[in-house]
């Protein structure tokens, strides 16, 4: 745990008990905080209880007294509107701020040389992150990953200079955050996501912005507009920028060629890697995502070698393009984290022949947009709420099953894929919906997927 003593003996308020949350409380109680605590569910509450913590009634408590109100990240700090604990802060002039913003004050009074290396970006965020953590443990190098994926960033071990930080931020948490300053700053790309959080795109793109302004080195994924006018404006402000780019040669910065990731310096190029054969790295989405880790470890001084020997050891993450199975020259692929179109399109760009299963609670728009994949999918297995929707979009164009459950879809995707003669036959779980009509999340929809997989008479375990 890293205990946060900016505030020993100093009243402050935390809402939200949920597992950052709490982790964050034991932070500041740890470092000696007076700390109120509270939560509207009575679970959550009395679960910080027994945990030490004290729980107070947050409407109660005198605010000009407090020194910060201390949010978890899932708690609205502007849209759809401000929490209550929020208006009250505001009224009290009493700061706002979210356990990524402690943990940069704290490195910041503590120990400024640990490497601190934040990630963003509508997409890709959790990639990126836990290939850089794996590029930096390769190399022999103490990573520490968290934040928004795995370990709340509070509950990561004790700051030291020898120890890398690796944290993933949600805009919720950069939001929360008025003083991120990483050693190394990734913004990986923009698109349209969560404008329910936060208003518009532009105060969307302003919020990512504030991640990578601040940082010593910036990398900025440019296949965007408003990403690349990003680099433009950090750069003209005298930071150091690192443009990335899985689109297009760049004369500076790192690039995907291919399959070859390139570092270019003033028009010279060098070869660092080669993503060929790296299953854990297929696709241009995860090549934008391989650019950025290039960048990022290039700049905490991992030599070409050290990357390279790292990329091509990458598990990669379950749900994403996860290879859970092989069964002769068919190939089967758990991409249940594809709860939308947009994921979905990357998975159809990555493989060339797919029996495709999709459907659950289908969101607006439907599959609408993947029109342009549709001659890869040599067939389509319908489960769930969205599959007569699916059905019409597909009628006509892509054979396609009506097979109601991922069993059945399975089992006949598995058949026809095997009878199938081209090079590698894929059968793809992505379901291009959320889950919850048949499953509790995507996690399980996917482990699922994955079990039934293994149970499949002999398949064969796939490595990186
Ligand atoms: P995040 O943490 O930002 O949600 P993940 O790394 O978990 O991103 O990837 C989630 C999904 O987003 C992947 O399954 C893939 O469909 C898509 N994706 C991943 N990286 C990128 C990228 N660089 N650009 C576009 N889409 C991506």
């Amino acid at each position: 745990m890293i205990a946060v003593d900016l505030f020993r003996d100093r009243a402050v308020a935390l809402f939200g008990l949920g597992g950052s949350g709490l982790a964050t409380a034991e932070a500041l109680a740890a470092g000696g905080a007076h700390l109120r605590v509270w939560d509207d569910a009575e679970a959550a509450r009395s679960e910080a209880a027994r945990r030490g913590l004290e729980v107070v009634a947050l409407g109660e408590v005198t605010w000009r007294e407090l020194e910060a109100l201390v949010l978890a990240p899932g708690v609205p700090l502007t849209h759809p509107e401000p929490h209550w604990t929020v208006r009250l802060a505001h009224a009290a002039h009493v700061p706002v701020v979210g356990d990524v913003e402690l943990f940069a004050r704290q490195r910041r009074a503590t120990c400024p040389t640990a490497p601190f290396v934040a990630i963003t970006g509508t997409n890709g965020k959790s990639t990126t992150t836990a290939l850089i953590d794996h590029l930096l443990r390769a190399a022999g190098r103490d990573a520490q990953m968290g934040g928004n994926i795995g370990r709340a960033v509070l509950s990561l071990d004790p700051l030291d200079p020898s120890r890398t930080y690796v944290v993933e931020c949600s805009s919720f948490q950069i939001d929360l955050a008025p003083s991120l300053d990483p050693t190394v700053g990734i913004l990986t790309n923009l698109s349209e996501d969560h404008l329910d959080r936060h208003g518009t795109m532009t105060a969307y793109a302003a919020i990512k912005e504030r991640l990578v302004e601040a940082a010593g080195t910036a990398v900025i994924g440019v296949d965007d507009s408003l990403s690349a006018e990003i680099a433009a404006r950090i750069e003209a402000e005298a930071h150091t920028v690192v443009r990335i780019s899985a689109t297009q040669d760049l004369a500076d910065g790192v690039f995907a060629r291919g399959s070859a990731i390139v570092v270019a310096e003033g028009g010279r190029e060098t070869i660092v890697a080669d993503l060929t054969g790296i299953g854990s790295l297929r696709g241009r989405h995860n090549a934008q995502n391989a650019c950025a880790a290039v960048a990022a470890c290039r700049a905490l001084g991992l030599s070409t070698g050290e990357i390279a020997a790292g990329l091509a050891t990458f598990p990669g993450l379950a749900h994403r393009m996860e290879q859970v199975g092989r069964k002769g020259r068919v190939l089967f692929v758990n991409d249940s984290k594809a709860t939308n179109a947009d994921s979905t399109a990357q998975a159809l760009a990555s493989f060339e022949r797919i029996y495709w299963i999709a459907g659950g609670k289908p969101k607006s728009g439907g599959i609408t947009s993947l029109g342009g994949f549709f001659d890869r999918i040599a067939k389509a297995y319908l489960i769930g709420a969205a599959s007569e929707e699916f059905a019409a979009t597909l009628d006509g164009r892509v054979a396609l099953e009506r097979a109601g459950t991922i069993e059945r879809a399975l089992e006949l995707a598995a058949a026809d894929a095997a009878a199938d003669g081209a090079a590698e036959p894929v059968v793809l779980l992505s379901p291009a919906c959320a889950s919850y009509d048949q499953f509790k999340n995507f996690e399980v929809r996917g482990d699922h997927f994955r079990a039934l997989v293994a149970a499949i008479p002999g398949i064969e375990g796939v490595g990186p």
